[in-house]
């Protein structure tokens, strides 16, 4: 059994407006676990000494935004799915090693079947933006058999790149090709997070029974999800993302699963 954490964080840069302290914390009381998750705002030139002080205090925890990948160059140790993505979201220490993993690519998978139904399938899956949370995706949708992925992104050499790391995964010279005969749209990129941000993909551009999964996330639903779901689209925002890899996280930890019903209750507060 893995030794307890000293202590539980979110790194990231900002983090403030995160919902992780709130679920995290509810799971942790509700299994008795007399440890508070706390989340760290660390400055781009202090990564290097945090992360010295997190494997001090035999810390864990997560990383996200912009220290994924920043964070894995500083592991001792990655795991195979760490090193595959290329990034890290949570990490532990071990005999003294800071360990880093990936829990968003089995949070993205697990995701999906909370919120279309575990007997759903992904034949083809339109991927657009092509940065960490993308090569989730696409690490994810490389284990499901005899799916196809085609990104798209603004800045089509960074969705090249991310093609050629994945087998599975083609660039498409335009969007409406990436779209063609899909099953399920992702939206890996940053826009909804703001109201007055464009749609990532027009509604009127989907084909008529495509799923359409927001990696974004806020309290309330992202306009994209609103818009797919009046239009008829089955459709779920980046909650229920957060909330599987928390959970997934949780049990590299501490061992044990939580109580994912408390965290989605603290989660939707
Ligand atoms: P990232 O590495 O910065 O990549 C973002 C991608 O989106 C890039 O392809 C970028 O293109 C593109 N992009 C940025 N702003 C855009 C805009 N306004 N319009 C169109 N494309 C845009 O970010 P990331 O780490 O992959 O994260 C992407 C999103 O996923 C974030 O909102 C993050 O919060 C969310 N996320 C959610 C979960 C969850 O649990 N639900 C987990 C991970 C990430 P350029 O290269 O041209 O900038």
């Amino acid at each position: 059994m893995r030794e307890r954490p000293g202590r539980l964080v979110l790194i990231g840069h900002p983090v403030l407006h995160s919902l992780s302290p709130a679920f995290q914390n509810a799971a942790l009381q509700r299994a008795g676990i007399p440890l508070v998750y706390e989340a760290m705002d660390i400055a781009p030139d202090e990564l290097g000494s945090a992360v010295d002080r997190l494997r001090a205090a035999r810390a864990a925890g997560n990383v996200t935004v912009p220290y994924k990948q920043a964070f894995a160059e500083r592991c001792d140790r990655l795991t195979p799915m760490a090193t595959r993505v290329g990034a890290v979201n949570t990490f532990w220490v071990e005999q003294g090693a800071l360990v880093g993993d990936n829990t968003d690519v089995d949070g993205f998978s697990a995701a999906l079947q909370r919120a279309f139904g575990a007997g759903a399938e992904w034949p083809r899956v339109t991927l657009v933006g092509a940065g960490g949370a993308a090569a989730a995706v696409a690490a994810a949708a490389e284990r499901w058999p005899g799916t196809r992925v085609t990104v798209w992104a603004r800045t089509s050499a960074r969705a090249a790149r991310l093609a050629a790391r994945f087998a599975g995964v083609r660039l498409a010279a335009s969007l409406d090709e990436a779209l063609e005969e899909t099953s399920l749209v992702v939206n890996a990129t940053p826009s909804g997070l703001r109201d007055d941000d464009a749609l990532p993909v027009d509604i009127g551009l989907l084909p008529a029974h495509a799923s359409v999964y927001d990696l974004v996330y806020r309290r309330d639903e992202t306009p994209w999800v609103r818009a797919a779901r009046a239009a008829g689209h089955p459709a779920a925002d980046g909650l229920t993302m957060l909330l599987e890899q928390g959970a997934l996280a949780f049990e590299r930890w501490l061992g044990v699963p939580p109580d994912r019903e408390a965290m989605w209750s603290a989660m939707r507060g």
